[in-house]
């Protein structure tokens, strides 16, 4: 027995993968940046849209001055934690600017979101006496926050409040803290949480709500404060969790509570204490995106009108979308052959979106992950109507002849 054996499924399916596939989807290199929503890939020229830009803020002129500025302020890295010597004070101000943004009292800046959640749930749910609740479909680093935790993790059914209640209802007086963990949008499906019906199930049984609105953030919401804002709930969600990677335009991540005891963990969250905090130009950019987006809807409108095109052509051509409009839209492939052939379509028509596979997705689906951008054009449309165009006649030929 070898340390490796357990890479050779993978590595079996992925050379079965590849062997007909012009291209490998999980090594794209951009060679070359052009801006918010296109690069240079082999020599070609595509639209970006499978990233996380959603507010299309990586070029924003305010937050690359402000990050540059801050390279030459206060140089290119911290070399400490948050804990130690890596807290300046534009982190302090940060987290000032997100607690008054999102309307709470404490906020905590981690060096990325996975950090964020990982921090967050492993200080706050611990063996033997809490229980952490998680909605199956959760990102990994909620999943990984739990482990670490060590606490007694149950899952309840995705998007499902009442399955959420009777795993509560089953709990003996012997569990002391209870933490239910959810996100305002999922990445993969684009699918929204019913995030005021998933509240007032863990309340009434005395348990904690953690919101992971990394997607939802700057996008959902009259103010951009994410679902639980559209949802009118937004002050009863017990930790906010949140990403600079995605609408904020950087890297470092945040929780955010009007809970006093968040201060503690300052004190006993690990992915706090004992990493780097994020450099002065990450947290300068986010702090500039952050500014933005508090005093211009503009970004927040267009990147609806651009969902709303998108989502009514691919309904047109006939495409199963995972979700009604919204910022992601996935459209589902009869299997991981089909996706692979359908995502080195759209890259010969100039257009990356993201390839998601079983184990990767929920329902062990094969999906392509589109991600409309604020910052996409007209132009950058028509391209992706197009692409998509040129793969639904190719389906419907292929549809035919099986
Ligand atoms: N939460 C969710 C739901 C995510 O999808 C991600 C990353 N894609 C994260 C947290 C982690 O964010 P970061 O990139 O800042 O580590």
């Amino acid at each position: 027995m070898s340390l490796f054996d357990k890479f050779e499924p993978t590595a079996k399916l992925l050379q079965s993968l590849l062997e007909a596939s012009p291209r490998d989807p999980f090594s794209v290199k951009m060679d070359e940046m052009k801006g918010p929503t296109r690069a240079i890939v082999e020599g070609q020229e595509i639209v970006l849209a499978g990233t996380n830009n959603y507010l299309g803020l990586t070029y924003d002129e305010g937050a690359v001055e402000a990050a540059v500025e801050a390279v030459k302020e206060s140089g290119t890295g911290t070399t400490g934690s948050r804990f130690a010597n890596g807290t300046y004070s534009a982190h302090r101000q940060l987290e000032e600017d997100l607690a008054k943004f999102l309307g709470y009292k404490y906020c905590m800046v981690f060096s990325t979101g996975y950090q964020a959640n990982l921090g967050a749930i492993s200080a706050l749910a611990t063996a033997p006496h809490d229980v952490i609740l998680i909605d199956a479909d959760c990102h990994a680093c909620i999943y990984d926050g739990c482990q670490l935790s060590g606490a007694e993790t149950i899952r309840f059914r995705h998007n499902d409040p009442e399955s959420l209640d009777k795993r509560l209802s089953r709990l003996g007086p012997e569990v002391k803290g209870k933490l239910v963990c959810l996100e305002g949008m999922y990445s993969m499906f684009g699918d929204v949480a019913p995030v005021k019906e998933f509240v007032e199930v863990a309340h009434k049984h005395g348990a904690y709500v953690l919101l992971d609105e990394a997607h939802s953030f700057g996008v959902f919401g009259e103010n951009g404060q994410g679902v639980c804002e559209a949802e009118g709930v937004r002050d009863q969600v017990d930790f906010y969790t949140g990403t600079f990677s995605k609408s904020l335009a950087s890297i470092g991540g945040f929780v955010a509570s009007n809970h006093p005891q968040l201060e503690y963990l300052r004190f006993s969250s690990r992915p706090y204490m004992f990493t780097a905090s994020p450099s002065p130009s990450n947290i300068a950019a986010a702090s500039a995106a952050l500014k933005r987006i508090s005093s211009d809807n503009s970004m927040r409108e267009n990147l609806w009108k651009n969902a709303k095109r998108i989502h009514e052509a691919f309904t047109q051509l006939g495409f199963e979308t995972c979700a009604p409009v919204g910022p992601v839209i996935a459209v589902k492939l009869a299997n991981k052959e089909q996706a692979f052939m359908a995502w080195n379509v759209l890259m010969e028509h100039g257009v990356y979106v993201n390839l998601a596979i079983p184990p990767g997705t929920p329902n062990a689906t094969s999906i392509l992950r589109l991600s409309v951008s604020a910052a996409h054009t007209d132009d950058d449309l028509d391209i992706v109507v197009s692409a998509y165009t040129a793969l639904s006649q190719i389906l419907s030929k292929q549809a035919q002849e099986a």
